[in-house]
């Protein structure tokens, strides 16, 4: 079928092209994500940070991001925008792939770049996308998932001293990481690293359940101490003080008004019957009602 005019392109040619164009897509894709950092777009160099919901960073990328949250525009939001500081990130502790130290320096830059730079500890593995990876949150360590599980499942195998302890228990029990030894739990704190959509949306749930939980405690301290101090203390004061403060203002207010009223009664007693004539006679109306004869007369008296 060499578009001579004899062949019309089927549906399958159609189709195939395009899945290979999707398949080197998403192999772009892998590599991008395995081998350079989600915000720059750079090589990934150590130190290297993890997110938790998976994604790599180069850290100083990531420290830009975080001085300055436009640095990488509307992407930056979108890759590092649940990244609160440096305290929601782990700095990894990869280990470096053998084959780039040994023939690193004989090759050629492109050949090197292509060779992942890190491989699991316990596998040797090479961390290039084809084979899950996870860090461990308590400490940063990286191990493919299937170097991680053989050693969980060949402690689950030993009948060692923690052999009788139910299944529900060892659950509970935290491991231990078999690099460093920092302890972890096998149901939260291992991260996959560059996650499938299902597995990410996962991680983000279990991020922000942690967030609602955690940070609401230290949160709750800082704001709740305006909120908890400042509006209980209105709300006490409200009550309790608008009636103190009301009485007051009533007390001093009537206080006035009976000390006016006894001056008036006083300056009355005391008036001439012509001066109470015009002012409190209620027979003389029209004078009362005058604004000027009232001026005077608070002025004469
Ligand atoms: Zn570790």
């Amino acid at each position: 079928m060499g578009n001579d005019g004899g062949s019309i392109p089927d549906r399958r040619d159609l189709v195939r092209t395009k899945a290979k164009a999707e398949q080197a897509d998403k192999a772009n894709q892998t590599r991008a994500r395995w081998f350079f950092c989600a915000l720059s777009k750079r090589r990934l160099e150590e130190p290297i940070v993890a997110c938790p919901l998976g994604r790599l960073f180069n850290k100083d990328a990531l420290l830009e991001f975080l001085l300055d949250r436009a640095s990488y525009g509307a992407d930056g939001a979108a890759v590092a925008g649940h990244i609160r500081s440096l305290k929601d990130v782990k700095e990894l502790k990869l280990t470096a792939n053998p084959a780039t130290k040994g023939k690193g320096k004989g090759r050629g830059e492109g050949e090197n770049e292509e060779t992942p730079k890190f491989v699991c500890p316990l596998t040797f593995k090479e961390m290039n996308g084809a084979q899950p990876f996870a860090y461990l949150a308590p400490c940063g360590c990286v191990f493919s998932l299937s170097g991680l599980k053989s050693l969980s499942s060949a402690k689950e195998k030993e009948p060692g001293k923690e052999g009788s302890t139910t299944p529900e228990k060892d659950e509970e029990q935290l491991e231990l990481c078999p690099q460093c030894g920092a302890k972890y739990s096998k149901s939260t704190d291992i991260i996959p690293l560059n996650p499938s959509p299902d597995d990410e949306s996962l991680l983000r749930a279990r991020m922000e359940a942690k967030r609602a939980a955690e940070p609401k405690k230290s949160k709750k301290r800082k704001a709740a101490d305006p909120e908890s101090s400042d509006p209980p203390k209105k709300k006490k004061s409200s009550p309790t003080a608008a009636p103190t403060v009301n009485p007051n203002i009533a007390a001093t207010s009537r206080a006035v008004v009976t000390s006016l009223a006894l001056e008036e009664a006083k300056r009355k007693a005391g008036m001439s019957d012509a001066v109470k004539s015009l002012y409190g006679d209620p027979s003389k109306p029209k004078q009362k009602e005058t604004f000027t004869t009232m001026g005077t007369f608070t002025r004469y008296a």
